[in-house]
């Protein structure tokens, strides 16, 4: 898989792209998966591996889309960030390193997680009815 910043350049839109490949955050309440709630599962927008199942996506309120749980964590990489002044954890994309959002410890059970995630990181495919 082609990984340089060019072809990402060349693949992404430049809000894709100035969130996974340069970690930026899309602004609260505004990202196209915070408050839809259909089933199906959400992939990363870089490489298109499945990270999240809408049976997992719960309503926060902080205006970001957010999970309780990833669908395997080693699709997801964990990083220290430190950019705020406080210990945050990033998270990532394991597959293509796209950065995704972070995931914060005052979530809902089962997992008391709360993956935060930028809409513009994800791609959301619909479950057919039939499924
Ligand atoms: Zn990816």
């Amino acid at each position: 898989m082609d990984s340089s910043d060019a072809y990402w350049r060349k693949t992404l839109s430049p809000e894709a792209y100035a969130i996974l490949r340069q970690r930026a955050t899309e602004r609260p309440h505004t990202g196209t998966y915070d408050q839809l709630w259909d089933k199906g599962v959400y992939q990363c927008l870089g490489c298109g591996l499945p990270l999240f199942y809408s049976n997992t996506k719960f309503d926060a309120g902080c205006g970001w889309p957010s999970f309780f749980q990833a669908i395997d964590s080693t699709r997801i990489r964990y990083l220290n960030d430190f950019e705020l002044g406080y210990p945050r954890t990033e998270i990532r994309c394991a597959r293509c390193d796209g950065h995704l959002g972070h995931v914060f410890n005052d979530g809902p059970p089962p997992t008391g997680l709360r993956f935060c995630l930028n809409s513009g990181a994800l791609k959301f495919i619909p479950k057919h009815k039939d499924e």
